[in-house]
């Protein structure tokens, strides 16, 4: 027996980075774990064999799509959101149409996909959306959009926090910061300017952002919900 044995997980992003790592971490302590992904098949199917878990190609800005990834789990103990896009760059110049599919990702899926979840979720279940430092912070130019998408997540946590309460579902938001993935490798061109906002000066790995996660999903998390929990090296201190 270990912490999540025989619980239903459903992980929406979790082919690369910290979506992985979530799906190992949560799958090695005995969770039943599917994940959703997008363009990654090969990655996908390679994180499927190594951990045991299911892989689902499901396109998280198709709204019907994330209903039915989420119905067809039936009845989950922890829906993690992890699927992120991040656009940047001048807003006079950025296309709109990419700034919408980000919206569309980072923030209708998060929200239609806990409602979803919470049709059929067991009593003392757990909702885990990932949003960013950036929700709270963003110390530089051309951060506007991506930071209205996780600031979105915020309001989102308090509120379904209050109308899932009675059934001890609790709903929060991980808000890493500079973390080594695809999305933002350490040894990128931005990576030193995003070190001079830290205390801790590099990257956090994938791996540290799952543990904030399993806490978050276990048993001793009971009465934390509606919650922001931002580890990000002091990005945001
Ligand atoms: P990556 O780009 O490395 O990985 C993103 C993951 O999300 C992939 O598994 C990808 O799957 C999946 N995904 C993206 N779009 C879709 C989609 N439309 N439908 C389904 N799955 C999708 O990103 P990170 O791991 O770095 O980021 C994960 C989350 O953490 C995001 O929400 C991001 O905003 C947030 N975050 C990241 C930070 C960082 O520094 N890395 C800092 C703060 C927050 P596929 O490739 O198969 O499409």
């Amino acid at each position: 027996m270990t912490e999540f044995t025989d619980k239903n997980v459903l992980v929406i992003g979790g082919s690369r980075g910290i979506g992985a790592a979530i799906v190992r971490r949560l799958a090695r302590s005995g969770a039943e774990v599917a994940f959703s992904y997008a363009g990654s098949a090969d990655a996908a199917a390679a994180l499927a064999s190594e951990t045991g878990a299911t892989a689902i190609r499901s396109d998280a800005a198709d709204r019907a799509a994330v209903v039915d990834l989420v119905k067809g789990r039936g009845a989950l103990d922890i829906l993690v959101v992890n699927a992120g896009t991040l656009v940047m760059g001048d807003p006079l110049e950025t296309d709109a149409d990419a700034v919408d599919r980000m919206i569309d990702i980072n923030v209708r899926a998060p929200y239609h996909a806990a409602v979803e979840a919470a049709r059929q979720m067991r009593d003392g279940g757990r909702i885990i959306v990932i949003g960013s430092v950036n929700g709270d912070r963003m110390p530089f130019a051309g951060g506007a959009a991506y930071a209205m998408t996780k600031s979105a997540l915020q309001g989102m946590a308090r509120g379904l926090a209050r109308d899932f309460g009675a059934r001890g579902i609790t709903v929060n938001i991980v808000q890493p910061g500079p973390t080594d993935t695809d999305m933002n490798p350490s040894d990128g061109p931005m990576s030193g300017f995003m070190h001079e906002f830290m205390a801790i000066k590099r990257h956090a790995t994938g791996e540290e952002i799952a543990a904030m996660v399993a806490y978050l999903a276990g048993p001793e998390a009971g009465i934390v919900t509606g919650a922001l929990h931002t580890i990000d090296g002091g990005f945001g201190a």
